[in-house]
């Protein structure tokens, strides 16, 4: 189950499972997208369905979860992938971006793993890969509210870790640098937009993510991958 299935990191991850023979179901709030890349992956020959949810919305992420186990009777690894980058300066008060983000990239996280526990915690089986970033590591001028929410991925990753690994639930971070995706569109400031876009000159390719992605999945049971961080070679 991949959430923001439907553009950039979440839509590589999504082939690269596919072509690996996974089950997919694909999550995100754009139905022309989703649409898509499952007829892509159907014509691959991959399996995946879609539902269009909102991760800020606890139902619908219930939900999601509830179809991916009536379609598949069971969900193997969740992906909490959504999420925003709406970069500015503190000073400029850009309240709305700061609820946006907390609201998608926390909130999101914690309801996708909500949803999600009871089953594996009844099977003693899963994944959650949650999506962190470089910015859960270090923070930079206009990344503050970004890099908050994605420390706080980390910890809550970490705490899940501590929770649920007796239950045979594995817990991975990943934490990407530069990535070509459509995430800076998020960046309401045309000036910070500018300035972000001049260091994602070097990004690299979602698929070098899909490919973490993978590597974490495809370890036998008893070793967990607990963080990855991939930077463009050339990022600082
Ligand atoms: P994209 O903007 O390409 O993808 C973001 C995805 O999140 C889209 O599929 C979007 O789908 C989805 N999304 C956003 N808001 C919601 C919502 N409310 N409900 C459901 N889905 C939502 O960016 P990336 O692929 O780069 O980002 C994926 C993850 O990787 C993010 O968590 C990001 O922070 C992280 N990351 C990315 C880096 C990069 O450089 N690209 C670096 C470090 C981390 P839709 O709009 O259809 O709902």
């Amino acid at each position: 189950m991949i959430t923001g299935a439907s553009s950039g990191i979440g839509e590589a991850a999504a082939k690269e499972l596919a072509s690996k023979g996974a089950k997919l179901v694909l999550a995100a709030r754009r139905e022309d997208r989703l649409k898509k890349l499952q007829e892509d992956i159907q014509n691959q020959g991959g399996q995946a369905i879609y539902k269009v949810t909102d991760v800020t919305s606890h139902e619908q992420m219930e939900e999601l979860a509830a179809y991916a186990l009536t379609e598949f009777g069971k969900i193997d690894v969740l992906i909490n992938n959504a999420g925003l980058m709406p970069n500015s300066f503190l000073y400029k008060k850009q309240i709305d971006d700061w609820n946006k983000v907390i609201d998608v990239n926390i909130k999101g996280v914690l309801d996708g793993i909500a949803a999600v526990l009871p089953s594996m915690r009844e099977r003693k089986s899963g994944h959650i890969i949650n999506l962190s970033s470089v910015a859960g590591h270090v923070v930079g001028p206009t990344s503050t509210v970004y890099a908050a929410t994605k420390h706080a991925v980390r910890a809550i990753s970490e705490g899940l870790r501590k929770e649920e690994y007796s239950n045979n639930i594995r817990s991975t971070i990943i934490s990407p640098g530069a990535v070509k995706s459509e995430l800076t569109e998020s960046i309401t400031d045309p000036d910070v937009k500018a300035a972000v876009g001049e260091m994602y000159k070097g990004a690299i390719e979602a698929e070098a993510i899909a490919r973490a992605i993978a590597f974490a999945i495809e370890q036998p049971a008893d070793v967990a991958v607990n963080e990855m961080l991939i930077r463009p070679t050339h990022q600082e």
